[in-house]
């Protein structure tokens, strides 16, 4: 696979100043870990090249081998849902990748219900963590 192809963004032309990559630098090694694999695996085509490359480097130095890694895309990918447009949503209690979907309602001020919506869940936040993703 070349490098352009691993990242759509990278192919608009856009390059990562040094102040950029000095901020992912210090976002990498402060994630938490299952972050940093759902980032190079399933969330993989939304990430910068520069970005993967200092995400697989910390996740090398925390020990975690390309084997590891690639068990974990399996299981993922069988975990998340997905937009009908195939994109994938976040957490609306986090960022982290949704597993769950359930109807809510938009609150106004959190408080008044304006509009059913679909809301998105990940594994920690998710309200019925027994039921499987509608
Ligand atoms: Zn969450």
């Amino acid at each position: 696979m070349s490098s352009q192809t691993r990242s759509g963004r990278a192919s608009f032309g856009a390059k990562l100043s040094d102040v950029d990559i000095e901020a992912i630098r210090r976002f990498v090694m402060n994630a938490d870990t299952f972050d940093l694999l759902d980032r190079v695996t399933v969330l993989r085509h939304e990430m910068e090249l520069e970005a993967l490359k200092l995400m697989e480097s910390e996740l090398d130095h925390r020990g975690i081998e390309p084997a590891m890694i690639q068990d974990y895309r399996a299981e993922r990918a069988s975990e998340v849902v997905f937009r009908s447009d195939g994109s994938i949503p976040r957490c609306c209690e986090c960022d982290r990748v949704a597993v769950r979907k359930k109807w809510g309602w938009h609150r106004m001020y959190g408080k008044v219900p304006v509009f059913p919506m679909v809301k998105y869940f990940c594994d920690e936040h998710a309200p019925d963590r027994d039921q499987p993703a509608e």
